[in-house]
């Protein structure tokens, strides 16, 4: 049996953040997946990350009150803790002279996600996220699925930007099943939006089958479950903001490690999916796709 973990990156209203919605499942063995689980956790040890969530955007990202303090990447990590904690307390400070309480309550969600990091230099944050994306490539028995959709080539119709990656994954992740003869499930990051409106697409792909196929693999309705606590959500969320960082800016560093795992059929990569709706595209995945 397989567990499909899914999660997503960008936002997946037209008009607002990212150009892309991503939405992208991660696949492991239900007799492997203690072993993987462990096995992430320890490559986390030498970031003293053990325990802690991934996650991508957060770490991913300059902290600019680290380059604010002057030879920072040569102290230790107790006192980079303790320097970026007082160059926040300062930054929060001025933010509360001026008085804007949105600015300042933004401000307060930032430094809370960032704080577990602020041990590390920006380049060991990287290096963590190559890690444990190393780490998951090594399993070859993991299958990637993912739906990347250009909310510039979207046009509105049945269904949102998130549920039509939905349909293709449930789809692909179907085929896949079927092709091994195994059963598999659905595990998602807790939405408190999209989880009820999921629940209700599966029973539907349940009864009438997607636009592509009959399910007859996938068991149940997907679970949903915290991601602060499963560490395979996290590396969907990892593998999600990878994907959209490669079509998005072309950063190809962080997919380039796990690419190898996405599903696929003879020479086609037939696991991930870049949408562009009638516009011909020649990125990297839509030419691994088979589209051109
Ligand atoms: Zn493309």
């Amino acid at each position: 049996m397989y567990i499909l973990y899914l999660d997503e990156s960008g936002v997946q209203e037209v008009g607002a953040g990212t150009s892309h919605f991503v939405l992208l499942g991660i696949a492991v063995r239900t007799d492997q997946w203690k072993t993987l689980d462990s096995e992430i956790e320890r490559t986390k040890r030498p970031f003293d990350l053990e325990g802690i969530e991934i996650h991508a955007g957060w770490m991913a990202r300059r902290y600019s009150e680290q380059e604010s303090i002057p030879g920072f990447d040569a102290l230790d990590r107790p006192a980079r803790r303790v320097a970026t904690q007082t160059a926040i307390n300062r930054r929060a400070g001025v933010l509360g002279v001026g008085g804007n309480p949105k600015k300042i309550k933004a401000y307060r969600v930032e430094s809370k996600k960032i704080r577990p990091y602020v041990h590390l230099t920006r380049s060991e944050r990287i290096d963590c996220l190559r890690a444990v994306l190393t780490e998951l490539s090594r399993w070859p028995d993991v299958r990637i699925f993912a739906d990347a959709i250009s909310k510039s080539d979207y046009a509105p119709g049945r269904y949102t930007p998130y549920e039509l990656a939905f349909e293709q994954i449930v789809s692909r992740f179907q085929a896949f099943l079927a092709k091994h003869g195994i059963l598999g499930l659905i595990v998602s990051d807790n939405n408190a939006t999209a989880a009820p409106r999921l629940t209700k697409l599966s029973r539907k792909f349940h009864s009438d089958g997607t636009l592509y196929r009959d399910i007859h693999n996938i068991v149940e309705t997907p679970f949903f479950v915290d991601s602060a606590l499963t560490s395979l959500i996290q590396m969907a969320d990892l593998g999600a903001y990878a994907l959209r960082r490669l079509i998005e800016n072309g950063e190809d560093a962080l997919w380039d490690i796990v690419e190898p795992r996405a599903e696929r059929f003879g020479n086609a990569s037939v696991g991930v999916r870049h949408y562009t709706g009638k516009r011909a595209c020649s990125c990297r995945i839509c030419t691994a796709h088979g589209r051109q």
